[in-house]
Order: structure tokens, then sequence, then C-alpha cells
């Protein structure tokens, strides 16, 4: 037998789904595919109302196994015909959990697997995922077990130097006791020296350790602060990123969670232009940035770890810094991109209460996860719009921490 070690966050080890006092539940808005297997299982189910259930809605596709076939949503409710009147689902309390398709017994849980190792998540487009990652303090801590299969996974080993940057950009994220785009401009210092040194193999790690252990110092110090403040804000940068994400996420196509996610957005409209109409980017950008100042930082100050939860998990989830093809600045720039306009989803939230609750901020990062990660095609789709703004190099992620 071999050892596979499984690595999950704490909240990702504890998750139970909401069930019915689910705010906006999985069962509705968007596509959901059913396997062969469960296909033949529900058309030819004894259950007779499962079987006339699935002879309605069942559209088939024959895409692939995994893919055999897709369930048509109720048209004015977008919900799955599986879901009763109390929104819970017919296969599970009539045929059992073990009767449910892949999509529907694996959500909202992801794996992403190495030789030796395999690690677990959760899509953030789940609101208690979501709920229970911002608002558990040690959501983040990272829980490892030894689990023994026949045999190793089939993907390689995952590559040390990598793993190295991971771990050093997490832990920057939680050093120090300020703002947190310090700890981002630290990680953003230690990511240009990796990319420096990174074609010298070995000889490379000392020099990161060290660069490591004098950026923590700089966060414990205030030094880093300081020298994030010296950055000269690039508020056209910043405002012509806010209009096309704004516009990208406005034309969607119509699925779960966008409703929660044009409530914020609206918000953000109403702040930028209908109360700083005769503003320039500038001005607009200032205004944010007060609210921010005023109603945010205060309150996060008395949840240090919220935010940080989320970036050490997007982190996490996107395998950062990913051996994808792109440099390390590269995809830092869209986790930054991707930061910044929450923020300002924040902010402008923070004009019209004078303030801000705890359910505004998982309802802003849920239903912003679900329609722009929720799929490899969705999360590309957004990543190409970021990459639309950048001007001179990727280096100029910097302007969107000040
Ligand atoms: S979205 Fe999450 S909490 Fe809600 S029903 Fe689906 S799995 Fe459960």
């Amino acid at each position: 037998m071999k050892e596979i070690l499984v690595t999950e966050p704490a909240f990702v080890a504890a998750f139970q789904c909401a069930g019915s006092a689910c705010p906006d539940h999985c069962c509705k808005g968007w596509r959901i595919d059913i396997d062969k297997p469960t296909y033949n299982k529900y058309v030819k189910s004894k259950h007779i109302a499962i079987k006339e259930i699935a002879a309605e809605n069942l559209l088939l596709d024959k895409t692939s196994h995994a893919k055999w076939a897709r369930v048509k949503l109720n048209p004015t409710t977008g919900n799955c015909p599986f879901l009763d009147a109390e929104r819970l689902c017919e296969v599970q309390k009539n045929l059992g959990a073990q009767a449910l398709s892949h999509t529907c017994s694996t959500y909202p849980r992801q794996q992403r697997q190495f030789r030796n190792e395999s690690q677990n998540m959760l899509t953030l487009s789940c609101p208690e995922a979501a709920r229970n990652l911002l608002m558990q303090p040690d959501a983040m801590d990272i829980q490892q077990r030894v689990v023994l299969k026949a045999e190793f996974n089939k993907q390689p080993q995952q590559d040390q130097f990598q793993q190295l940057i991971g771990l050093f950009c997490s832990h920057l994220l939680l050093a120090g006791e300020g703002a947190i785009e310090d700890n981002l401009y630290a990680m953003v210092t230690l990511l240009m020296m990796a990319e420096k040194v990174a074609d010298q193999g070995e000889a490379a790690v000392p020099l990161l350790e060290q660069t490591f252990v004098q950026l923590v110092d700089a966060l414990n110090s205030g030094e880093m602060r300081q020298q994030r403040l010296q950055i000269k804000p690039d508020t056209d940068l910043q405002w012509s990123l806010l209009l096309r994400l704004q516009n990208y996420l406005k034309t969607r196509p119509a699925m779960r969670s966008q409703g929660v996610h044009n409530l914020f957005l609206n918000g953000l409209v109403h702040a930028t232009f209908n109360l700083h109409q005769d503003d320039d980017a500038a001005g607009k950008m200032a205004a944010l940035g007060k609210n921010w100042d005023a109603y945010i930082q205060p309150w996060l100050a008395e949840r240090p770890w919220m935010l940080r939860n989320y970036l050490r998990y997007r982190l996490w989830q996107a395998d950062f810094p990913q051996n994808n093809g792109r440099s390390m600045l590269q995809n830092i720039y869209l986790i930054l991109a991707e930061f910044f306009y929450l923020k300002s989803l924040m902010a402008a939230q923070a004009v019209m209460k004078q303030g801000i609750h705890p359910d505004d901020v998982v309802n802003i990062i849920y239903s912003f996860q679900a329609l722009t990660q929720h799929t490899p095609e969705a999360a590309l789709r957004f990543h190409e719009e970021i990459d639309k703004v950048k001007v001179a190099d990727d280096l100029s992620c910097l302007h969107l921490l000040v």
C-alpha cells in the first residue's frame, strides 16, 4: 500500500452543507451535469416520481460519460426539478445520498492531486463555505493526515520550489498587524526576488529565506507600510480596471448568484457615478478610498483574520504560484486585481450603510466567486479581462495597493 498525505484547511475538513437553510442553494441557476450511470439509474428507477422527473427533465448531451445529460431547470424559478417544496432533494430523500450524481454528491468539494498528496478544497461559490472561511479565525489552519491507497496518484510530484514560494507568501500574509496591503506589498517584493533567482536551483533557497526574514521584520516594524506609501497611486489604471470588470460582470449570462452580485455592483455604480458624477477618475477613486479608510479599515481591525483568511485561501485554491506558464508576477496580478475589485464593492457598500455587516462581505465574496471561478472557462474569461487593463509591466499591480 502507498501512503498519501491528505492536506486541507480546517474549514474544509469541518464543512457541512447548510441544507434547506442555505440562502442561495446550489441546485439552481447553472449547469448541472449528470453522468451516464446516474442518468440510467434515474430514468429506470422503480421510484415513480424520480423516473417521471428524470424522463421529463434530463436532457441527453452525450458529450462524455461524465457529461451524459444535463438537468433542465425550472424556467421560472431556475430550480432543479428534483427539489421538493421544502427545497430538499427528492433523489437524496428517496434513494439515499449514494444515488446522487458525481456533480451533486461532490459540490462544493474539490480536490487537487500530486503523486503522494491530495489537497482538499471548497469552491467559495457556496455561501456556507465562504461564511466559514471568513468568520472562523482558525479556518486556514492546515490539517494533514495519511491515508493508504493501492497506488500513488497519477499526477507528478509537487514542485518543491513552487511549494516553498507558496508557503512564504502565505506566511507573509500573517506577519505584522497593519493593513493587509502592506502584506501584499511584501509578497510582491518576495516574488520579484524569486523570479530573479528561479534559475539558480538549490542556491536560490537561502537567498529567498533571507529575503523572507527581512520582509517579516519590515512588516513588524512598520517599515513596509512606509515603503508602500511611497508608491504613487495610478488612479487611471484603477478606474479602467473597475470599469472593465463592472462591464464584464454585468454582461455575464444569467446564472446563480448574479442577483446577489448585482446588488453590490449597483452600489458601486451609485457610489462612483451618481454620488461623484462630476469628479474625474482621481476624484472617484479618492472617494472610494476615503470610505475604505473611514468604515472598513476600523471594522477589519476588529476582525484581522477575515481578509487574511480569504487571501491565504485564494493562494491555496490557485496552488500559487501555480506553475501554469504565466510568471509569478502575472499570477499575483490576477489575485490583486480581484482583491481590488472586492475592496471597491465593500467600500461602496459602506457609503450606503455608513458601515458594513459580515453578511455583506460573505455575499460579495461568494457571489463574485460563483460568477468568476465556478468553472475553469469562467476563470479564464475573467482573467482575460484583467489582462486587457494592464499597462507597462506586471509591476503595475503595485498601483492597486495604494
Ligand atoms: S450552496 Fe453550499 S450550503 Fe448551499 S445547498 Fe449547496 S452545498 Fe449546501
